[in-house]
């Protein structure tokens, strides 16, 4: 998991420095309440692998286009 900072947005993989074109906005009902939203960056790649993953846990909520300019958190 990465927070977003103020360095050039990257995907959130592990050992991914690509940059990031979608954030992917996901919640765990265990331990967030239902309008909190975690966001992962993803490059076209990884987009489908940080998908999978937490479409299969459940978690996925939505996945939008990202562009560095969008650097609000949250
Ligand atoms: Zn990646």
């Amino acid at each position: 998991m990465v927070e977003e900072t103020d360095l050039a947005p990257q995907c959130s993989a592990k050992g991914c420095r690509a940059a990031a074109s979608w954030r992917l906005h996901w919640n765990n009902p265990k331990i967030h309440t239902p309008d909190r939203r975690k966001t992962w960056l993803a490059c076209d790649e990884h987009r489908t692998t940080l998908g999978s993953f937490l479409d299969a846990r459940r978690f996925l909520r939505e996945v939008v286009p990202f562009t560095p300019s969008d650097g609000t958190t949250h």
